[in-house]
């Protein structure tokens, strides 16, 4: 019984987090102070274009250098923070550290699309836009370079309000990805009416695909919608050489996935790019 799954929220998580003697005042109070050391540190995953083989982008992962429990992904604090009220400020250091990493692999000569994940708090702020072309600017970074990731689920909470906060990142040229895609429940006339240039095809589909006709016909009908809409179709999670294959075959446009890359630190993903230049060229 995860927090995650449940909408009901904080108490649920209380009652469970206290079951195992560890009391959320003591975590909010330790991500706070996370915060304000900068503990939090960010892992890029590559992002590959099928028809040219050529690295588009990365996705910015965010996991917290954790002082004494080691290195802590998200699903082990982004909750906590969004139920916390910290989630505006972890935003904030996410794309001022994203976007300063975008700016340093440019200067060394890779223009790369960086994807950063938002938070349903993120987009019921009507800052918020302000916000990512005060980042923007400040690190001389093009708005068109920079697509942020939401869920769907996210995006059924307040949707009047979301709906505009994307619109006016998008008329800043900022572009939007419906992450986890299909795992909601977003009825095609939302879908089509919502401001976003890619769908991310959530990785339970993209896993079942090599072998299930069925999974075929859901990635199939899924890209010619978002081919239809004007939208790119990102597969999320392609973890062999098979279903990239497969979702070459199919027309899909991006793929991420363990057998590309895991996210990784940024000189190590620098070091993959340089490698597989060397081997390409
Ligand atoms: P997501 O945005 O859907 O990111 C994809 C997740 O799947 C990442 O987990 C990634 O490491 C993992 N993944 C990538 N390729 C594969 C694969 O081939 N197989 C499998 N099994 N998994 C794969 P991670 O880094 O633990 O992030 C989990 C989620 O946490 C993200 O899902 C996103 O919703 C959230 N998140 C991550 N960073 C941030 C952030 O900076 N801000 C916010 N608000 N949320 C974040
Ligand atoms: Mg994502
Ligand atoms: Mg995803
Ligand atoms: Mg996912």
């Amino acid at each position: 019984y995860s927090a995650k799954a449940d909408r009901a929220g904080v108490a649920v998580y209380e009652e469970v987090r206290d079951g195992h003697g560890r009391h959320r005042l003591e975590d909010v109070a330790q991500l706070r102070r996370a915060l304000v050391r900068g503990e939090l540190v960010l892992h890029y995953q590559p992002k590959l274009a099928l028809p040219t083989g050529v690295i588009d982008g990365v996705e910015a992962l965010v996991r917290w250098q954790h002082p004494t429990r080691g290195l802590l992904y998200p699903d082990a604090f982004i909750e906590l923070a969004e139920s916390a009220g910290l989630m505006a400020e972890l935003t904030r250091q996410v794309l001022d550290m994203s976007l300063a990493q975008r700016r340093a692999w440019a200067d060394q000569g890779r223009d790369l699309t960086m994807a950063v994940n938002v938070s349903p708090s993120n987009l019921v702020d009507e800052d918020f836009p302000d916000e990512v072309a005060a980042v923007l600017a400040r690190h001389g970074q093009p708005a068109d370079r920079l697509v942020l990731e939401v869920t769907e689920s996210l995006l059924m909470e307040d949707r009047e309000r979301a709906v505009r906060v994307l619109g006016r990142l998008r008329e800043a040229g900022v572009g939007v990805a419906i992450d986890d895609y299909g795992t909601g429940y977003s009825s095609l006339a939302y879908l089509a009416a919502l401001p976003v240039t890619e769908l991310k095809l959530d990785r339970t589909f993209v896993a079942a695909l090599t072998g299930s006709p069925r999974a075929e016909s859901i990635v199939t009908s899924t890209l010619q919608l978002a081919h239809a809409l004007g939208l790119v179709l990102v597969a999320e999670g392609a973890e062999d050489q098979d279903t990239v294959d497969a979702l070459a075959g199919l027309g899909c446009d991006l793929v991420q996935g363990y057998h590309l890359s895991r996210p990784l630190p940024p000189d190590q993903l620098w070091s993959w790019l340089d490698a597989r230049t060397a081997v390409r060229s």
